[in-house]
C-alpha cells in the first residue's frame, strides 16, 4: 500500500468528490449560464458551492470567484493590482515605487508580477522582503518600505516548510505606516488547515487551489475584498459576473463543493490537536530513524501537516529514493523544483546551512488521515531507518557489513573503486578524492577489513590518502609505500582471488586479474595513448565518467540498440525469453525495503548501479537477455546503454521502471530474502 506524504503537491481526490464531479459530468451536465432546466439546475448547484465558500472562508461582502486555480487566481490578482497602479501613475500619484514579496513566496508569485509589471509597461523594481531563521517575514524591513510599496505578497503559509506568517502583524505593519499597497495572501497551503477571516482583515486578494484539497487539479478559488481593483483576466462571455470569462468548470466546481460540505460538517477533516499529535508522532518517528536529524521549520510554527527536515551526510535524493522504496511518497523542497538538484531557495532565504537546504525533505499529509495511515507511515519511517543501518548509511549504529568485488562511489562525475574480498578481509581503494572521505571512510569502518592500499597518485588523492588516515585509524595501511600509495617492493597485490598489478611499473593503468586472467583496468586520468598495451577487447574502468558509460574498451565497438520493455508486455517478455535475466538495478538500501514483481520461474538477480562492474565480464560473454530494472527507468536505462556499448545484443530496459507496472493486488508482490538481506 502506497503511503502518500506529499499532499503540499497534490492530494487525491475525495470519494465523495469525485462521486460529485462523476454526477455533474454524466446527469447535471448544464451550463449554468442556460435559462433552461437543465441550465438552472447547474446554477443552483454553482451557488450553492459558491454560498458554501463564502461561509466557510468568511468573505462578507467580497467577491469569490471560481478559477481555474491559484496560477490563474495569482495573475488575475496581480494583473489587477497593477493595472490600478498603472492608472494611479496616469493621474499623477508616482508614490509606488516598489513591489513587495515575500522571500519564500512560491515562485507563481514574483513570476507574475514581473511578467505583468513589464507588459503593462509599468516595471517597478520588485524587492523581496526577507524572512528570519523562522521563515516569518521581516516586519522592520516591511515597515520601512511598505509605504511606497505598489502591492505587498505574503502567503498564509509555506509550501516547502508550511510555516505559518505572521498575518496580523503584517496588517498591523501596513496599518500603522498607512500604506496604499494592495495586499494578496497566497492562501493556497492555508485551505482546511487555518482558519479564516477574510473579511475581517485587510486582504485585498486569497487565491485558492481546489488540488491541494482533495478537489481535483484545474479548479480554484480567488477572493477579492469588496473595492479593490479588479481587471478581469479572461474576457468573453461574460461568466461570473464578467469577472472571469468562460464556461465554469462544474465538475470541478462540485468535487469542490463535496470537498467543502465534508469540511463543513467536520466528520472527514481532523481537528488540528489531532493533526499536531499526528505530526508529533511522525516526527518523533523521524528523529528516532534518522539520528542526528534536524527539522528545517520548527514544526509547531508551521502547519500542522508539514514537516521539512535534512539528515546530516544524506543527500535529499538519496533519502527519496529511500522512501519511494518503502513505498513512501516524500519530496524535496517543493514539487516545481524537485526534478532538480538545486538547493531549495525557500530554505536558503531562512539562512540555513547549504547543506540543510540542498538536502531538505518535505513529508505533508492531508487534512483527512487517520490513525491507521499515520501508524503505518510511522512503521515506513522505522523501515527506512532500518535499511540505512544495514547498509551503512545511517549516521550512527549501523550494523557490520560483508564486502566483495568492486563498488564505485562517485562525485560530480569523479570514480573511486573499493575493492573487497571477504574470505580474506581485505581491501583496497583507487583513487579516492577528499568530498567522498566521510561516505568512504563510513563504508570501511562497517566492512571493518584493513585496506592494503589507497591508490591515487594526483594531489587530490594524495590529500584524500591523508584525510583517511585521520577518519580510519587501524584500518589504514601501515607499510611504506611510493607516491601513488603502492606499498614498497610488491609487484602485485592480491585480494582472494584476484590480483592487482601495474603495467607498465609506476605510471601504467591498475590491472586486476582473476586467476591470471585480465578482468578488469582502472585508467584514472590515463590518456588512450598510456593505454595502447593493454589487450583491445579488455574492459576499462575510467577515473571519472560523466556521461555513466560505467566500462569502454580500446576497439571500436558497434554500439547496439537498448531494447525498451513496456511493463504491460512483461509477463509476456518473460514467457519469450526463458533464459532472461531480470537485474535489479537500483542500490541496495532501496533493494532492502522493496518488493519486486514475483514472475513465474523468472532469474532475479540484485546488481545495484554502483556494483554494475563485478558482472560485466560474465554478462558480455553469457550473452543472455537481461532485463534491468529500478524505480523509474533512468538507471536500467543506464546499465542497458552501458551493455549494449559495450556490445551486449540484448540489453532491455523496463520503461518507467517499478513505478509504471500495472498496479497488482499485494500478494503477487514478494520480497525474496535471499536477494535482498
Ligand atoms: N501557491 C502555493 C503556495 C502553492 O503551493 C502552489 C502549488 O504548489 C501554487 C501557488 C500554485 O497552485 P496551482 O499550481 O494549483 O495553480
Amino acid at each position: 500500500m502506497e503511503i502518500y506524504l506529499d499532499a503540499n503537491a497534490t492530494t487525491p481526490v475525495l470519494f465523495q468528490a469525485a462521486q460529485a464531479a462523476r454526477q455533474v459530468m454524466a446527469e447535471d451536465f448544464g451550463n449554468p449560464s442556460s435559462v433552461h432546466s437543465t441550465g438552472l439546475k447547474a446554477r443552483a448547484m454553482l451557488d450553492q458551492v459558491r454560498a458554501r465558500a463564502r461561509r466557510l472562508l468568511d468573505t462578507g461582502a467580497g467577491h469569490l470567484l471560481f478559477v481555474s486555480g491559484a496560477t490563474e487566481g495569482i495573475q488575475t490578482a496581480v494583473l489587477s493590482a497593477l493595472n490600478e497602479l498603472r492608472a494611479r501613475r496616469a493621474a499623477g500619484d508616482d508614490s509606488a515605487r516598489w513591489l513587495l514579496y515575500g522571500a519564500t513566496e512560491h515562485k507563481a508569485v514574483p513570476e507574475a508580477l514581473k511578467h505583468w509589471s513589464q507588459l503593462l509597461g509599468l516595471d517597478l523594481p520588485l524587492l523581496a522582503i526577507p524572512v528570519n531563521r523562522q521563515g516569518l517575514h521581516d516586519l522592520d524591513f516591511l515597515r520601512e518600505h511598505a509605504p511606497q510599496a505598489g502591492i505587498v505578497c505574503t502567503m498564509a503559509a509555506n509550501n516547502e516548510t508550511g510555516v505559518i506568517s505572521d498575518l496580523a502583524g503584517i496588517e498591523a505593519v501596513l496599518q500603522q505606516t498607512g500604506s496604499q499597497a494592495m495586499w494578496l495572501v497566497d492562501s493556497v497551503q492555508a485551505l482546511g488547515k487555518l482558519e479564516l477571516h477574510l473579511s475581517r482583515s485587510r486582504i485585498d486578494y486569497a487565491p485558492f487551489s481546489g488540488h491541494k484539497l482533495y478537489a481535483p487539479k484545474g479548479v480554484g478559488l480567488l477572493y477579492v475584498r469588496e473595492g479593490a481593483p479588479f481587471t478581469p483576466l479572461l474576457a468573453g462571455g461574460g461568466q461570473e459576473g464578467s469577472l472571469r470569462s468562460g464556461t465554469e468548470n462544474m465538475a470541478g466546481i462540485a468535487a469542490l463543493g463535496a470537498v467543502l460540505a465534508a469540511f463543513e460538517d467536520g466528520s472527514t477533516f481532523r481537528d488540528e490537536q489531532t493533526l499536531r499529535s499526528y505530526q508529533a508522532r511522525l516526527a518523533a518517528a523521524l528523529e528516532a530513524a534518522f539520528p542526528g536529524l534536524i527539522f528545517n521549520a520548527e514544526p509547531t510554527l508551521s502547519l500542522p501537516t508539514t514537516l521539512n527536515f535534512a539528515v546530516p551526510g544524506l543527500s535529499s535524493r538519496l533519502l527519496q529514493d529511500l522512501f519511494d522504496a518503502a513505498e513512501s511518497r516524500v519530496s524535496g523542497g517543493s514539487a516545481c523544483s524537485a526534478a532538480k538538484a538545486q538547493p531549495s531557495y525557500v530554505l536558503q532565504a531562512m539562512g540555513l546551512p547549504e547543506w540543510q537546504a540542498a538536502g531538505a525533505v518535505r513529508m505533508s499529509f492531508g487534512p483527512v488521515v487517520d490513525e491507521a495511515f499515520i501508524s503505518e507511515a510511522c512503521a515506513r519511517i522505522a523501515a527506512c531507518g532500518l535499511s540505512l543501518r544495514r547498509n551503512c548509511l545511517s549516521p550512527v549504529g549501523n550494523d557490520p557489513t560483508i564486502g566483495d568485488g568492486i563498488t564505485r562511489f562517485t562525485q560530480d562525475g569523479a570514480c573511486c573503486y573499493l575493492l573487497a574480498d571477504s574470505a580474506s578481509q581485505r581491501c583496497l581503494l583507487i583513487d579516492p578524492l577528499p568530498e567522498m572521505v566521510d561516505a568512504l571512510a563510513q563504508a570501511l569502518q562497517c566492512q571493518g577489513y584493513p585496506l592494503l592500499a589507497v591508490l591515487g597518485s594526483s594531489p587530490e588523492h594524495q590529500q584524500a590518502r591523508a584525510l583517511l588516515a585521520q577518519a580510519l585509524g587501524d584500518l589504514m595501511p601501515t607499510a611504506a609505500c611510493d607516491a601513488s600509495g603502492w606499498p614498497l617492493h610488491h609487484e602485485t597485490l592480491a585480494l582472494g582471488a584476484s590480483q592487482l598489478s601495474r603495467q607498465p611499473l609506476d605510471e601504467g593503468p591498475l590491472l586486476l586479474s582473476v586467476a591470471g586472467q585480465p578482468q578488469l583496468a582502472f585508467t584514472g586520468g590515463l590518456d588512450r595513448m598510456a593505454l595502447e598495451h593493454l589487450p583491445p577487447d579488455l574492459l576499462l574502468a575510467p577515473g571519472s565518467d560523466e556521461e555513466q558509460q560505467f566500462a569502454t574498451t580500446r576497439a571500436v565497438c558497434h554500439a547496439l540498440p537498448v531494447l525498451a520493455l513496456e511493463g504491460a508486455k512483461l509477463q509476456a517478455f518473460v514467457d519469450a525469453h526463458p533464459d532472461a535475466l531480470l537485474v535489479d538495478v537500483r542500490e541496495p538500501y532501496e533493494q532492502f525495503l522493496s518488493l519486486t514483481p514475483k514472475l513465474n520461474g523468472v532469474a532475479l538477480q540484485a546488481m545495484p548501479l554502483s556494483r554494475l562492474l563485478n558482472a560485466l565480464p560474465t554478462w558480455l560473454v553469457e550473452q543472455r537477455p537481461l532485463l534491468f530494472f529500478c524505480r523509474s527507468g533512468n538507471r536500467s536505462r543506464q546499465a542497458a546503454m552501458a551493455l549494449a556499448r559495450l556490445g551486449h545484443s540484448q540489453a532491455w530496459t523496463l520503461v518507467g521502471g517499478l513505478a509504471l507496472l500495472p498496479s497488482a493486488p499485494a500478494e503477487q508482490f514478494q520480497p525474496d530474502p535471499a536477494l535482498y538481506v
